[in-house]
């Protein structure tokens, strides 16, 4: 990025994303002075020619700017150091994205440019709409918050569809994003540890759809709703999206129908019915967003029909790895908490349920309105007692402990089922610290597992 050339720019967070923005900037011709708390990260930037620097000794008023790794706490629950000393100094303070979004305004303002926020859905909903792009044959760059540091991507042009995914916090540290598509999913209350107060988080997403040239925004939930509003009245274009009512200007869905309402003329645009990687009314509201800025850059139905068809999906995500006999084998070990798995209860039928790891606050009572689908609970790690408890009476149960365990046991009891399709879901509502590395890790664990047993079984036949 050229956009501090010849400029002083600090540079706080070096993990990540916040080295390869420093090495955007020496690039563009900053003089940049970086730094970590970590001394690790700092010698590993110096060995890749990053110019560093203490920052807790440096003078900040000679500075243009500031620029913070994602992770790095702007304002809630306290700004990080780095951030009261550029406020003192009265130097602005800025993330990956806004230098994204001012070099596209300097180079290629007509960029195709997508950013994908909300509380839930956003990794799917941004793979989805990369995945619709690149069936349509674009040159799709594809990052942000799912991956790919932005400013790793492919140099802006107008050839290209930047398609990223921002988190709250790189928002907050875009105060000028300008997307030419913005979408805002929904809005509940998570993360609010890192923001403050609802009206703080939401005002933060906020910002992103009412820079954009059009909006795209769920207004299933209130908050949502609101945002959706608010920019009516400033005149812009908004798509609104529902999975619970039609709408008169958007995309909501039905059953698995996606319609498409036009000044309350409507249309069916897209049915899901059969797709696995787009299961579930959560997954509709994502394929409705994604379809509606599909539209919005001109991509035509036959195409969009065709990339939803054949969409993968997300690992870890209700992603389907096997099938075995008549069984299902479905991983959706990125659902860390009761909310998430219950995206998952919600979606099937006859579930063979794998679950537990190190519980959170409120464990699993809330999803008692879904035990009726659970064949029998094969609970791991940590929360096994809690969960049992809560299962107890309700619903059959056995500790398993292990992951190795849990799939055997699920896997041999659903092969003797006769439904049409029993699940064997991992969906543990549980962190996985105390038995893994991280979610991913444990759903990489539940794969192996499951294609060993699909692997041994092809050779017995
Ligand atoms: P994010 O990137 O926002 O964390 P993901 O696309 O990775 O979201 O989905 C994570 C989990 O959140 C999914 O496994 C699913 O349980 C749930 N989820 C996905 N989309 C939605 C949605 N639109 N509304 C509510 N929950 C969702």
């Amino acid at each position: 990025v050229t956009v501090f050339a010849g400029r002083k720019v600090a540079v706080f967070g070096l993990g990540g994303s916040g080295l390869v923005t420093a090495e955007a900037l020496v690039a563009g011709g900053a003089e940049v002075f970086a730094f970590d708390d970590n001394p690790d990260s700092v010698a590993n930037a110096a060995a890749r020619g990053v110019p560093t620097a203490d920052l807790r000794a440096l003078d900040f008023s000679s500075l243009a700017a500031l620029v913070l790794a994602p992770g790095v706490p702007l304002t809630h629950p306290e700004p990080h150091w780095t951030a009261v000393k550029a406020k003192a100094a009265g130097i602005e303070i800025i993330g990956d994205i806004e230098l994204f979004c001012r070099e596209r305004r300097a180079v290629a303002p007509d960029a195709p440019f997508i950013a994908i926020t909300g509380t839930n859905g956003k990794s799917t909903t941004t793979a989805l709409i990369a995945h619709l792009f690149a069936s349509a044959g674009w040159d799709v760059q594809l990052g942000g918050n799912i991956g790919t540091a932005i400013l790793s991507l492919e140099p802006i042009t107008d050839e290209r569809v930047y398609v990223v995914e921002c988190s709250s916090f790189q928002i907050d540290l875009a105060p000028s994003i300008d997307p030419s598509v913005g979408i805002l999913l929904n809005l509940t209350e998570d993360h609010l540890d890192r923001h403050g107060t609802m009206e703080n988080y939401a005002a933060i997403k906020a910002r992103l759809v009412a820079g954009a040239d059009a909006a795209v925004v769920g207004v299933d939930d209130d908050w949502s709703a609101d945002i959706a509003s608010a920019i009516d009245h400033h005149g812009r274009k908004v798509e609104r999206i529902s999975v619970r009512r039609p709408v008169t200007d958007g995309y909501y869905a039905e059953g698995s129908y996606i319609y498409e309402a036009v000044d309350a003329s409507t249309r069916q645009v897209a049915d899901l019915a059969g797709i696995g990687s787009l299961r579930g009314t959560h997954n509709a509201q994502n394929a409705a967003a994604a379809i509606a800025s599909a539209r919005l850059l001109g991509l035509s139905d036959d195409v969009i029909e065709k990339g939803l068809k054949s969409f993968p999906g997300l690992a870890h995500r209700m992603e389907e790895v096997a099938k075995i006999g008549h069984v299902l084998f479905v991983n959706d070990s990125k659902a860390t908490n009761a909310d998430a798995a219950e995206k998952a209860l919600a979606s099937f039928d006859h579930i063979y349920w794998i679950l537990g790891g190190k519980p959170k606050t409120g464990g699993i009572d809330s999803l008692a309105p879904y035990f009726g689908r659970i064949a029998r609970a094969y609970l791991i790690g940590a929360a096994s007692d809690a969960f049992a408890a809560t299962l107890e009476g309700k619903v059959s149960a056995v500790k398993c402990g292990t992951m190795e365990r849990a799939v055997a046991a699920a896997a041999e009891d659903a092969a003797r089922d006769d439904a049409a399709e029993p699940v064997v879901l991992l969906s543990p509502a549980c962190a996985s610290f105390d038995q893994y590395r991280n979610f991913e890790k444990r759903g990489d664990h539940f794969r192996e597992l499951v294609l060993a047993r699909a692997a041994a079984g092809a050779t017995e036949e």
